[in-house]
């Protein structure tokens, strides 16, 4: 389902107290602006902290609770990691998957991502699948050809049944953590591009109901441009999740 959506990265930062204190802050916030209206919230913090940040955030749905990663099998003897159906019997509904982070540091490859997004869909995860270039990819002017392979690589081996659930998100690498943001050009010509490649891929209709987001140095500056964009459904923030007044001025940015 097509919907406004706002997700927080909180990455490997805060400790329990520190995740305990955001989430209350954000909740109480939230429940200030609470309007009709309000986009899906999905908040993803590091594994430890996830039943914790899950109790508080209560059942209704949204805010939701994601999960950053997962290991690609289903269960047996990999010490030290974390499965799909553990996430999910902890109370995730969403995963990020496909983050540069991970594809550049922890070499998850199309092939693993594929196999990866398999197994969270399995589990009943909603995967946040994330694509984009580097700079170079950009200055060389080959964006468009880049994210068409990762879209096709990682993702179009899905029946149309099993994409429907799924979330995209634009993240241009060079945005990342760097302060500085896509214009809304930029990101509006892309999430286009998705969107069309998703249709192609399977049909008009499924593509106006995909959610894309942007993301990469989002804030409560820049947002409502980057949201008003058409095929802009909301954002994948990082940095500006771990501060609640921002987040939450980025939710209100529709
Ligand atoms: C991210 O890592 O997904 C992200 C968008 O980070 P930031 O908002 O800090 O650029």
């Amino acid at each position: 389902m097509r919907q406004n959506f706002v997700a927080g990265n909180w990455k490997m930062n805060l400790t329990l107290p520190e995740a305990q204190a955001l989430t209350i802050e954000l909740m109480e916030l939230l429940k200030a602006d609470l309007t009709a209206a309000r986009p899906q919230v999905v908040v993803c913090p590091s594994f430890p902290l996830l039943m914790a940040v899950g109790q508080l955030l209560g059942d209704s749905g949204n805010p939701a609770l994601g999960a950053q990663n997962f290991h690609q099998k289903e269960s047996g003897a990999y010490t030290g990691e974390v499965s799909a159906k553990q996430l999910q019997s902890v109370g995730c509904e969403y995963v990020i998957l496909g983050h540069s982070e991970r594809r550049q540091q922890f070499h998850e490859d199309d092939t693993l991502l594929a196999e990866k997004l398999k197994t969270a869909l399995t589990a009943g995860l909603k995967p946040i699948f994330c694509v984009g270039e580097t700079l170079e990819t950009r200055e060389a002017d080959e964006t468009f050809d880049y994210i068409g392979q990762q879209l096709a690589a990682g993702l179009f081996h899905l029946s149309k049944e099993e994409f429907g659930g799924l979330v995209i998100a634009y993240e241009p690498i060079w945005a990342i953590g760097t302060g500085r943001t896509a214009s809304s050009e930029q990101a509006q010509e892309v999430h286009a591009f998705i969107r069309a490649q998703v249709a192609a891929a399977y049909d008009a209709a499924t593509a106006a109901d995909t959610t894309i987001l942007y993301g990469g140095s989002c804030n409560a500056q820049n947002a409502r441009e980057l949201f008003s964009q058409p095929d802009v459904d909301g954002g994948l923030i990082g940095g500006a999740s771990l501060k609640s007044r921002d987040f939450v001025e980025i939710v209100k940015s529709f």
